[in-house]
């Protein structure tokens, strides 16, 4: 008798055909994204814990930073008067017992039992005694030895109900049948050149490291593969566009830039005048201009967009203006009118919330083909919404977009005559990092302040000074300014963070605010009651405005001078950052209050934000503390997402890796040789825009 063989194995086989994979396991994996074979083999360890180097229990000391291994002897949940529960578990080993605490993570309770042995790693501190702080942990299981040492442990990327362990467990069980599969189509020029291993041997050093050297290894040919192709992506995306564009070349009349140089009230910073000069060369090319402007807070972004849409209407050119919210958009029109009406130019305001009349007034105007700045919401991309002569393009906040929109803005030109493109993002990220994510762009980077700013006074207050700083907003109000009462996302979800926000409206509103003009602003809101409400705010009907972070990144409110920021240590330094830059925008002292008590460490993270109003210092500060998903927040979109390498630490591989994408384009533009072929068709595989990029054939 022969068993029923089954299907042969292959990358694409679902992990449901797979041994000890049913129904609910697989359920689980999908929330990986994991569905096959090859996404099974292709989940890589996010982290490895060396367990060569194993303390002594009985030997720390107040002070060490250490790894233990220990078996959980008790365990349970502790509240605290503050009401934040701490999970506490005492480990033992050979040589003694030590408690350890995670606080605010009661769930953990579920997750740890007694007799697990756990792998634990942070620093000693005192707390009734010596307890270990974990800032990672491994929970090895109940049979797990905890003698053991000199070994190396991958820790997965797991989810609820799936850990790291079952996780390890089934790639283990799996990875003998599933490397032979797998060859290197990279060519091994390139490898040698990066130091890396070919991926069979990477795959099996991530998997089944033998040292943590070995397992990094591996990963660098993982990471310098993302990078590669991300750069190819880029480089290719770049070199069609120039093939096709048939830009405008722009003349420099010197007719209205020139009048708006004159009637400023103020002189352009060195980095305006540099990005202004890199902005009207790229439009003087008969080449479309694909750029991104990107400028911290306040840097002065919409006056030098100015100038590009001068060039564009001194040329005869319609200019679209598009910000992500109506507000944005209004507060665009009130600055450019202000410029610019010396200059007798009127912006035409473009969004859904205008009459219908004053609707079709602008259609007319846009259809007639009439130099113009028309300034709008994503209303500018609508069906209905037809530029005669569009020939420049700029998308404030650009992340805020989606691809689509973004593209179908660049496309709204007549015919042949594609107008080129201005991106602006306040996200301020070294030029380095701006490279490999936004290869595809031109990048011009204000990284000065206009002089004359006032510092916003930033400080850290614990919570027993809590009557004491809502007294200052108080008086703050009684002097006429107004205020920003921020909660971060608490816990998990927006959810919790609306009730935590909800139930201080009410605090204040019936205690310290009472009698005050208040309003709780938060994202379960629809749009234009959110609009509606930010509006009162900037109009000055509203005192204070409770929140939760959704307050509009970009919008001005000069009276403004309190931004007060509860749970300071839930946000990322670069979203602090844009949340102080919402004060300071006036003549006033404003001030930026982050209120609570936070740990230690959360309070050296903050001390890089409490240093310096420098964004792109702070950005880098965050880039190394927290990673890039901080820096972007949720809703960054276009921006590639790397699961392997990190761009900011993996500097010298993306260099490599970006001369070594652009020496194969040169050679085989398409990657159509036989000899890279099946690079190509990895690549397609991995990811949609390939496909139009490296067309087969
Ligand atoms: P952002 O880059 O955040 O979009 P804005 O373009 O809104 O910044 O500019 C912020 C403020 O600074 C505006 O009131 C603008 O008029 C002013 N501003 C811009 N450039 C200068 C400058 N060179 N000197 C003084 N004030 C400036
Ligand atoms: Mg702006």
């Amino acid at each position: 008798m022969t068993p029923a063989a089954g299907p042969r194995l292959t990358l694409e086989t679902p992990v449901t055909y797979l041994t000890g994979v049913g129904p609910r396991r697989a359920e689980q994996l999908k929330r990986l994204n994991i569905f096959t074979a090859r996404d099974l083999l292709f989940h890589i360890p996010h982290r490895y814990e060396d367990a060569s180097t194993v303390a002594q229990i009985a030997k720390l000391r107040i002070g060490d930073d250490a790894t233990v291994i220990g078996t959980v002897v008790s365990k349970g949940i502790l509240p605290t008067r503050k009401g934040l529960r701490v999970f506490q578990a005492v480990v033992q080993d050979a040589s003694g017992l030590i408690e350890a605490g995670w606080p605010g993570q009661p769930w953990l309770d579920r997750q740890i039992q007694k007799g697990d042995v756990l792998l634990l790693s942070g620093p000693v501190r005192f707390y009734h005694g010596r307890q270990l702080s974990p800032r990672e942990f491994v929970n090895l299981g109940a049979d797990a030895d905890p003698t053991m040492g000199g070994r190396v442990l991958a820790v997965y990327p797991a989810t609820e109900g799936l850990s790291f362990k079952v996780l390890r467990g089934l790639i283990e069980k799996h990875l003998d049948a599933l490397l032979p599969l797998v060859s290197e189509y990279l060519p091994a020029a390139m490898l040698a050149e990066a130091g890396v291993p070919s991926l069979p041997e990477a795959l099996r050093a991530v998997h089944r490291p033998t040292s943590v050297a070995a397992a990094l290894a591996g990963r660098a040919r993982l990471a310098y593969e993302e990078l590669l192709f991300v750069h190819l992506l880029q480089r290719r995306a770049r070199a069609l566009a120039r093939e096709r564009r048939d830009g405008i070349r722009f003349e420099r009349k010197r007719t209205l830039t020139t009048r708006l140089k004159k009637a400023l009230p103020f002189a352009l910073t060195g980095a305006q005048v540099r990005a202004v000069r890199e902005i009207v060369a790229d439009m003087g090319t008969e080449f479309r201009m694909h750029r991104l402007l990107q400028g911290d807070v306040g840097s002065g972004k919409t006056v030098v967009a100015l100038f590009a849409a001068l060039l564009a209407l001194e040329n005869g050119y319609q200019v679209a203006f598009m910000a992500p919210t109506e507000l944005l958009a209004e507060q665009h029109v009130r600055t450019i009118d202000q410029l610019l009406a010396p200059l007798g130019i009127i912006p035409v305001l473009v969004t859904g919330s205008r009459t219908a009349k004053e609707r079709r007034l602008a259609a007319t105007r846009l259809e007639s083909g009439e130099p113009l700045i028309a300034v709008g919401t994503h209303a500018l991309v609508q069906e209905g919404t037809r530029f005669a002569r569009l020939g420049l393009a700029i998308i404030d906040e650009q992340h805020r977009f989606g691809v689509d929109q973004r593209r179908l803005l660049g496309e709204r030109g007549r015919g042949a005559e594609q107008p080129d493109v201005l991106l602006m993002s306040a996200t301020p990220i070294p030029r380095s990092l701006a490279l490999t994510l936004y290869g595809d762009l031109d990048v011009s980077i204000l990284d000065e302040r206009p002089p004359g700013r006032q510092p916003i006074t930033t400080a850290l207050r614990p919570e027993k000074a809590r009557a004491r700083v809502l007294d200052f907003v108080v008086r703050q109000l009684d002097a006429g300014r107004q205020a920003y009462i921020v909660y971060p996302l608490i816990e998990e979800s927006e959810k919790s963070a609306l009730k935590a926000a909800k139930s201080a409206y009410e605090e204040l509103t019936a205690g310290v605010l009472r009698g005050r003009r208040v309003a709780l602003l938060h994202g379960r809101l629809p749009a234009d009651e959110k609009d509606e409400t930010m509006r009162r705010f900037r109009d000055g009907a509203l005192d204070a405005l409770v929140s939760t972070t959704v307050i509009e990144v970009g919008i001005d409110v000069p009276n403004a001078t309190v931004m007060l920021i509860e749970h300071p240590e839930r946000f990322g330094l670069s979203q602090l950052h844009q949340l102080r830059g919402r004060v300071g925008r006036g003549a006033e002292e404003s001030y930026c209050i982050l209120l609570g008590d936070v740990s230690p460490e959360a309070a050296d993270r903050l001390q890089h934000f409490l240093d310096t109003e420098d964004g792109f210092e702070i950005a880098r500060a965050d880039l190394e503390l927290r990673g890039m998903g901080d820096l972007f927040g949720e809703r960054q979109s276009g921006v590639p997402t790397f699961k392997v390498a990190d761009p900011l630490r993996d500097t010298e591989l993306s260099d490599l890796a970006r001369a070594a994408a652009e020496r194969l384009l040169a050679e085989d533009p398409t990657l159509g040789r036989p000899e890279h072929r099946r690079m190509q068709e990895t690549l397609r595989r991995q990811y949609g825009r390939a496909l139009e990029l490296f067309r087969v054939g």
